[in-house]
């Protein structure tokens, strides 16, 4: 037996296996994709006249509010920030996050908060009992400087849920934001409604403006997510111009332009009419 005959053994083992491997992780990637969306929905049906748009922002970086909550207020229209309040005052890939001054402007200005867990935790990584403490702690710091305000919203972090996660927070809010890079339609799911992510066009408008055209046909709710607004944006997010440009596109096609629990209330979601005061 040649050395030859021996060393092809693993080559071949390798060469075997690198197809099962891929496919694998393939198969892993759409199982953790897909494995919540289609359990424990909460439906609801939309069915309007006129078409939704909602912009929203994820963690929150200080330029999201300074720089795109500026270009929103010139617009005449207000956003939904899904905040975590264990990233506050801290430096991230994102950027600078909020700090504590940031949230008074945020409501001055007519936005809304959302929750986004208390430290960006992976919705999908995380085990169930941890990701819901890192809620009840998110909610505990916002009470603790507005006492009055409440989360009615939820954006997942990083990935989609566990099918445990979703259904065990899905009580604590109105709807819970997803991704999905689509608009949303007919029945959906209030506790994973899907998102378009800006910074996943890498710049280029015209996915951005496609998709706006067909929200405006098909009368659906588009909402669109990003995180930093900055010339020198990082890959999860985009540039003033960028973004204004999306407003502006957004506006022209008619759509009414709504923070996320204002577009539910615009929609007749269930629970809307509960009172709730604004801070302030
Ligand atoms: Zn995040």
């Amino acid at each position: 037996m040649s050395f030859g005959v021996l060393g092809s053994i693993p080559t071949c083992r390798i060469y075997e296996e690198m197809p099962l491997t891929n496919l694998c992780s393939r198969v892993s990637r759409y199982y953790r994709r897909n494995a919540a969306s289609f359990v424990f929905r909460r439906p609801f049906s939309i069915s309007q006249q006129q078409a939704l748009i909602s912009f929203t922002f994820d963690d929150f970086p200080r330029s999201a509010l300074l720089t795109g909550g500026a270009i929103l207020s010139r617009c005449g229209v207000a956003g939904t920030y899904y905040v975590s309040f264990g990233l506050l005052g801290k430096e991230t890939l994102t950027g600078q996050q909020f700090v504590a001054e940031d949230l008074v402007t945020l409501f001055e200005q007519g936005h809304e908060l959302g929750c986004h867990t208390s430290l960006n935790f992976d919705s999908w990584e995380t085990p169930t009992n941890i990701y819901e403490n890192s809620i009840v702690q998110n909610r505990t710091a916002l009470t603790r400087l507005f006492p009055d305000a409440e989360f009615r919203t939820f954006s997942y972090p990083i990935n989609p849920p566990r099918p445990l996660t979703k259904a065990r927070i899905a009580n604590r809010f109105l709807c819970c934001r997803g991704g999905g890079q689509n608009f949303n339609v007919g029945r959906v799911d209030l506790s994973q409604l899907s998102a378009y992510f800006l910074e996943k066009t890498r710049d280029d408008f015209r996915p951005v403006a496609d998709i706006i055209d067909r929200n405006r046909q098909a009368s659906g709710w588009l909402i669109f997510a990003t995180h930093d607004i900055s010339e020198n944006h990082s890959q999860f997010g985009c540039t003033p111009e960028f973004f204004e440009q999306v407003v502006q596109y957004a506006i022209s096609s008619g759509a009414r332009i709504l923070p996320v629990v204002k577009a539910l209330e615009a929609l007749g979601a269930p629970g809307c009419r509960q009172h709730f005061l604004p801070p302030g």
